[in-house]
């Protein structure tokens, strides 16, 4: 897809969204042009799955923009994440929390960070149950350099956005619970979920973050 028509996608998509819910590009396997032509349109989050292709598009577009990792962290990884990321969106254990929280005290860096939440309870996908986040976020909450600002899930994968539309409304339902518990160090703030083909539905479930790919930029 041209870069125009990228722009202009970017443009009509920021222009149906609700005040209060923000758009993050989803960036993967786009070119850094590709993401320049959505910064253009008017996005100002872009989102990656992996580390080395976050810093490849870090490199060539710079910081005017914030940069989410949106895909599954590996404890490995936590140095290079807590140097390239504005957010981490997928935090799912206290394991890869502590990693993230003692890279960033290196780097004297607080992170935001979401929780990932395995709603639909999916055998081998990342995110924590919705049985344990509450203990989740207390532990979280006790670390200095990571703030725990809200949740993300992704729900399983099908067509037809009504099916997850439960899952998203789960997450949902645990957001507005974490926000009565307060934890000194965690507020509920951000609530990312929704991509391409559900973030209506998502936004109609309380989503403040959709994160978009394929609308904007074309089929992969
Ligand atoms: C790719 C991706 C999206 C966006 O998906 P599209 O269907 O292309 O809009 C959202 N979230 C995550 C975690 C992704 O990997």
């Amino acid at each position: 897809m041209d870069l125009d028509a990228i722009r202009e996608n970017t443009i009509k998509l920021l222009a149906t969204l609700p005040a209060g819910v923000t758009l993050v590009a989803a960036g993967k396997t786009r070119t850094p042009k590709q993401l320049a032509a959505a910064v253009e349109g008017g996005v100002g989050i872009i989102g990656h799955n992996y580390v080395q292709e976050a810093k490849r598009c870090i490199e060539a577009l710079g910081r005017k923009v914030k940069w989410h990792c949106i895909g599954h962290l590996q404890r490995n990884k936590a140095k290079q994440a807590a140097q390239l990321f504005d957010m981490i969106e997928t935090v799912d254990s206290l394991k890869i929390g502590s990693a993230l929280d003692q890279a960033c005290a290196a780097l004297g860096k607080i992170m935001p960070v979401l929780i990932e939440i395995n709603s639909a309870e999916e055998d081998n996908k990342a995110g924590a149950l919705p049985a344990d986040v509450a203990a989740l976020v207390k532990d979280l909450s006790a670390l200095d350099h990571v703030r725990v600002e809200g949740l993300m899930t992704m729900g399983p994968w099908t067509e037809d956005p009504e099916k997850i539309r439960p899952y998203l409304r789960r997450t949902k339902e645990l957001f507005d619970e974490l926000a009565e518990t307060r934890h000194p160090n965690a507020v509920m703030r951000h609530l990312s979920m929704g991509m391409s083909n559900s973030y209506l539905v998502a936004i109609e479930e309380g989503a403040t973050m959709v994160r978009i790919g394929t609308r904007l930029f074309s089929p992969r």
